[in-house]
């Protein structure tokens, strides 16, 4: 491979470098065709970036007034003659409607925009379809992930990136460059045979939340149903008791931290899983089963979830007092009290759990928010990545394990006690323990030097069964080598 070729990308799909022997884009022509909503703010946006800007309209007079000024807007055909790089601002259904164009158009770049209303809607993509009416011209798709409201704003506000794809190379290089100037990230995502699935990008919804999703809503409904019988059903069935009003807040609220703290458990579970199928076969080069990949890259929003439910339980749980059946219960107990000339009614140890209980609730939340917080891409895009590991690995964990503390005083005595045991069915945060408690002790399992040398060796590239040369930081920092063959 020569010097040249090692200096290229070796993925096609990455951010495109302005090419510095081109001529600088702005100060260019472009014309825009069409006077709609996009159109309207891509001449805006245009003209800001210092472009010269000249809008193709069916009836320019009346179109003209919602332009800036310093467009021009003119008949479509006399629009395509005072440049060569043309957005077609045009929906696909009027494509047809340009090819009395044809001729003015040969030879110039055509850019299309367009979105679809269905996700693969046509057998071929609207800049397929495009590129077909005018095989004399060359056709660009891009733009079309950005929105009008967008442009109008500045790339400031949202997502910066551009996709682009043609099969002509100058061509895509010219309209990545005007992308640049008005402050968009252009990426290539290569020949026009990608455009169908760039077309398709704006009409997906939520593609890497449905699974998390689907799972906090699965988690939502046990737990919930579980309460339901404990809370419920089960004072119903045995002492004849309308429990009903319990639904709408203390049901949901004693669900809400199951799921959280489940969800947040969840997070961390896949990497445990990846550690023991890597320390089990002794190599990192031996490809994870499909759902284990798939739960690996849904983590992030799994923990974005997982804190969503804590949020609420949070909000949830400063509202208890405000009920009316909380405020009768009081005065219950209070008559109660003076009923029975009970004066001190302090429990010291009930005082110090709750006490507990709540101070490490509160910290869990911050430092779950924390962990939500440097999930966005902007912020995880300013740490690197020590920082971002730090935050995500070793305060994720931390967070797990005071959530587990958060849950245990919650819990206290009630597991040992058998008035808590409705219908056989234990408390449930008994149950919610199980997954969080098996993360926390195998990454203490993990963490013991013999196990985490190896992992580590494993992650280096070491492979159980190939005689490889070794070089290691050693507990102190220090480098020792060595040579190793299989099973050691
Ligand atoms: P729009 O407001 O309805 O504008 C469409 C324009 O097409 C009209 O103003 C019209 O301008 C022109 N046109 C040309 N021939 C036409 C014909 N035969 N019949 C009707 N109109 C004709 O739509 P838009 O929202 O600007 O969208 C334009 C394109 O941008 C679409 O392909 C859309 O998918 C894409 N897009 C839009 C957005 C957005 O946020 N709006 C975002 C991404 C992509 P004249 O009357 O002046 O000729």
């Amino acid at each position: 491979m020569s010097g040249a070729d090692m200096a290229k990308p070796l993925l096609g799909h990455g951010s495109m470098e302005s090419d510095p022997s081109v001529t600088p884009a702005a100060g260019r022509t472009i014309g825009v065709l069409g006077s709609g909503d996009f159109a309207r703010s891509l001449a805006i946006r245009l003209v800001c970036s210092g472009f010269k800007v000249v809008v193709g309209s069916r009836n320019p007079k009346r179109k003209a007034g919602l332009f800036p000024s310093a467009a021009e807007v003119t008949l479509q055909a006399e629009a395509v003659k005072k440049t060569d790089i043309i957005f077609v601002a045009v929906f696909r259904e009027h494509y047809s409607t340009l090819c009395h164009l044809a001729d003015v158009l040969v030879g110039k770049i055509l850019v299309d925009v367009s979105n679809n209303t269905e996700i693969n809607h046509h057998k071929e993509s609207n800049a397929e379809y495009l590129a077909s009416l005018f095989p004399a011209c060359t056709v660009v798709k891009g733009f079309n992930v950005v929105s009008a409201w967008m442009l109008q704003s500045g790339a400031r506000d949202g997502n910066k990136q551009v996709l682009i794809c043609s099969n002509n190379q100058e061509a895509k290089r010219t309209v990545a460059e005007i992308a640049q100037v008005m402050g968009f990230t252009p990426v290539d995502m290569g020949c026009m045979s990608s455009a169908c699935e760039i077309e398709n990008i704006p009409l997906r919804l939520l593609p890497a939340w449905k699974i998390p999703i689907f799972l906090a809503l699965g988690l939502f409904l046990c737990f919930f149903t579980y309460n339901l019988i404990r809370q419920v059903i089960h004072p119903y069935v045995r002492e004849q008791k309308n429990k009903l009003y319990k639904i709408p807040i203390e049901v949901v609220n004693t669900t809400l931290p199951c799921v959280a703290y489940v969800m947040l458990s969840l997070v961390y579970l896949p990497g445990v899983l990846a550690a023991c199928s890597q320390l089990y076969y002794g190599t990192k080069y031996r490809r994870f089963p499909d759902w284990l990949d798939q739960w690996l890259q849904h983590r992030k929003q799994i923990g974005l979830l997982s804190f969503f439910c804590a949020a609420l339980h949070a909000v949830y749980s400063f509202c208890l007092p405000m009920r009316r059946s909380h405020r009768y219960q009081l005065i219950e107990a209070a008559v109660k009290q003076a009923v029975e000339k009970k004066m001190n009614i302090w429990v010291e140890e009930e005082v110090w759990r709750m006490e507990i209980y709540l101070s490490v609730g509160i910290i869990a939340l911050g430092l779950l928010s924390l962990l939500a917080i440097t999930s966005l891409p902007s912020i995880a895009n300013s740490l690197n990545w020590r920082e971002f590991s730090f935050v995500q690995s070793t305060l994720g964990f931390v967070a797990l394990v005071i959530s587990t503390l958060h849950t245990l005083t919650y819990g206290w005595s009630r597991a040992f006690d058998e008035n808590q045991y409705k219908f056989y069915l234990p408390p449930t945060y008994t149950l919610t323990l199980l997954v969080p408690c098996t993360v926390i002790l195998a990454k203490v399992i993990f963490s013991l030097p013999c196990i985490q040398h190896r992992l580590l060796r494993i992650r280096r590239g070491w492979e159980k069964g190939r005689y490889v040369k070794f070089v290691l930081p050693s507990a102190t920092g220090e480098y020792s080598s060595g040579e190793t063959s299989s099973n050691v």
